[in-house]
């Protein structure tokens, strides 16, 4: 019933095309057995952030899947990765939280995509497990080059003053669930988790869908 909501073209898999009497997680059998799932807290060492949570590892197959949902307009994958995030959240039973909020894109770069894919994944997330998500408290006001085209310290002095927050009466004292996509260094978590801290969050933790294998 569910899968018939939230994939109306019945039996196709998201990512290989193929017709499917065994989907699952939008996907088949095929496509599921080639992705590695982690579901796990790793060590990410972030000031400010309890615990980093991710689904699956960024290996070679999935790398091309999620090249498409950023940069080919291939947005429907959501919906397939946000039901691996949820599969994280059930397994660890991350429930304890207040407000959902995605890592923000500059707001010319959403323009030009066409939507922010870490909102998608988010807004999904907060659709499902029923958590009130907001697209306007985490802010990117600088416009930043893609993060893995830059060394350690490019990306730091990238990112340095890139975020603000406003609405902060949203995150007062609350548990925030931050959502990304991809974790590689945690930079970009440590950046938006300073400035939600300094704005009166009370406690961040954060799943991201995918780590490179270290
Ligand atoms: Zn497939």
């Amino acid at each position: 019933m569910i899968d018939e909501l939230l994939f109306p073209t019945k039996n196709i898999c998201s990512f290989c095309k193929d017709y499917d009497d065994d989907l699952e997680l939008g996907l088949c059998k095929e496509c599921r057995d080639r992705i590695e799932e982690l579901h796990q807290p790793i060590k990410a060492d972030i000031e400010n952030i309890d615990k980093v949570y991710v689904s699956i590892y960024y290996n070679r197959f999935i790398k091309n899947f999620i090249h498409q949902f950023k940069f080919n307009n291939s947005s429907y994958l959501y919906k397939t990765f946000a039901l691996y995030m949820i599969k994280t959240i059930e397994i660890q039973e991350i429930f304890d939280y207040d407000i959902i909020l995605p890592v923000p894109l500059h707001r010319r770069k959403e323009a030009i995509r066409g939507y922010n894919q870490s909102y998608l994944l988010a807004k999904e997330i907060a659709k499902l497990n029923n958590k009130p998500i907001s697209n306007n408290v985490l802010i990117k006001r600088k416009w930043t080059k893609e993060q893995n085209k830059l060394n350690v310290f490019e990306r730091r002095l990238n990112l340095k003053s890139s975020f603000f927050v406003k609405n902060n009466d949203m995150i007062y004292n609350k548990k925030i669930l931050l959502i990304d996509d991809i974790i590689t260094t945690g930079m970009t978590l440590e950046y938006c988790s300073k400035e939600l801290k300094e704005n009166g969050a009370d406690k961040i933790i954060s799943i991201c869908l995918s780590t490179p294998k270290i």
